[in-house]
């Protein structure tokens, strides 16, 4: 019978992966403590509604990338593509946003049926930050000085260039698309076939298009700082000080559009050159309308998501995994005998008691002498303790140096003090 597989672009993250997952993870938890930010889960299915209603019915991934299916009472249901439409709908069901300030964030497997390749997955993972009630540029600041944070200890910060744009309010936003409608109409011919295309429906998204020919004729396009309502100026302005202030480096991409229908005002993105064409780990921006759109009052947020996948590969990428992350094991106990089996059996217990911190792994299954040593030395352990009739008489392990070869004697109840002292 064929073997069942893992379906395409669904990533199996295998033991020898877990541990710059989790180191990641871990970095991320104390930045976003350091900042009180609190966390929040929610499903991973949601009403399909609810992404048609807030990402935009025009956009990719509400065309062509959604997960979606019918319940079998007939409702459809969509795996979510993204976190910030469910972290609103449950902050809001749960009155959340009724007259105060959240930060929040979350973590968790994102869907999207994309086209599988190096750093795009159709199982990805996030880790998203939103936060609500704040309308100044303080807190755009905030989450841009927080995603700053978390490069600088993951030793990535250097390799990172912050983009940045601002989108305006909606109604100046409008008022622009018109002209830049009017105007790419008149160079119909010469744009790309889905700059035609999203003309009609998206035109901002005509600015980021790839096409050079388009990239030319957007050259003499209108600028949407042409438009720019006063409110917004200031708002980009005051953000831009409070970056200056905080020695934050920036470039000003007044392409930046972002592929989702609800910024507003500000929008940046973390892009790398080292990842080839997926070379962005994370973006976010202002959605002060979402809530509203969602049937809520109106709320101002601002928020982020970055790509788990895409980060862990840049740590591997540019080699700046510390190497105790890989080293997951610190004492192997070997034993000869049934005797000194069940000594060291009660000696690990011991180990873990005296030193909570100590990585102590038991070898199960007996075997040689031989054996034994050999798996202790593939163990990544530092430290192997060797326990044999001997030994057990007299009570006192045999503490062999994996990396370094010497060998000592070391009495049981001195052990969790002398491991201690030489890890
Ligand atoms: P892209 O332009 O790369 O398609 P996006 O604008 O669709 O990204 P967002 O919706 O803003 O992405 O998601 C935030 C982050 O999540 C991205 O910057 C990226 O790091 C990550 N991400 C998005 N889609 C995928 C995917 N299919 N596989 C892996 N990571 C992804
Ligand atoms: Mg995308």
């Amino acid at each position: 019978m064929a073997r069942i597989k893992a379906i395409r672009g669904m990533n199996d993250i295998l033991p020898d992966q877990t541990p710059v997952w989790m180191y990641l993870e871990d970095t991320i938890k104390s930045v976003l403590n350091a900042y009180g930010y609190q966390q929040i889960r929610m499903p991973i299915v949601e009403q399909t509604d609810l992404f048609k209603r807030s990402i935009g019915e025009v956009t990719d991934i509400v065309e062509k990338e959604m997960y979606t299916f019918d319940d079998r009472n007939g409702e459809s249901l969509t795996l979510r593509p993204e976190g910030t439409a469910c972290c609103v709908r449950a902050a809001e069901e749960h009155g959340l946003l009724y007259n105060q300030t959240q930060r929040l964030w979350y973590t968790g497997p994102m869907f999207r049926y994309e086209k599988p390749q190096k750093g795009r997955y159709r199982q990805f993972h996030q880790v998203g930050v939103e936060t609500f009630g704040m309308n100044g540029p303080d807190i755009d600041a905030e989450v841009i000085l927080l995603s700053a944070r978390l490069w600088k200890e993951l030793g990535i910060l250097d390799e990172l260039e912050l983009q940045i744009n601002t989108l305006a309010s909606n109604e100046a936003r409008a008022e622009y698309k018109t002209a830049l409608v009017a105007y790419l109409k008149n160079h119909f011919d010469k744009l790309d076939a889905d700059s035609q295309r999203r003309l009609e429906t998206n035109p901002l998204r005509v600015l980021d298009s790839k096409s050079p020919e388009t990239q030319e004729v957007l050259k003499g396009a209108p600028s949407l700082m042409d438009h720019i309502d006063e409110e917004s100026k200031l708002h980009f302005e005051e953000l831009l000080a409070r970056l200056d202030k905080a020695g934050i480096q920036y470039v000003l991409n007044p392409t930046l559009v972002r592929g989702l229908d609800y910024y507003c005002k500000t929008v940046f993105e973390w892009v790398t050159t080292s990842l080839g064409a997926q070379g962005t780990v994370c973006a976010g921006g202002r959605y002060d309308g979402l809530v509203e759109q969602l049937g809520g009052r109106a709320t101002p947020a601002v928020g982020f998501a970055m790509g788990v996948e895409r980060l862990v590969l840049l740590l591997e990428t540019l080699n700046v995994i510390p190497a105790s992350v890989t080293e997951t094991l610190d004492v192997y106990i070997t034993s000869m005998g049934e005797d000194a089996s069940m000594v060291a059996m009660t000696l690990a217990e011991q180990l873990r008691n005296e030193e909570k911190s100590l990585r102590v792994q038991l070898h199960c299954g007996g075997g040689s002498f031989k054996s034994q040593m050999k798996k202790a030395g593939n163990s990544g352990a530092k430290f192997a303790i060797i326990l044999g009739d001997q030994e057990v008489e007299q009570q006192v392990a045999a503490v062999k140096n994996l990396q370094e070869g010497e060998q000592s004697n070391v009495a049981f109840n001195e052990l969790a003090q002398f491991l201690k002292d030489n890890l």
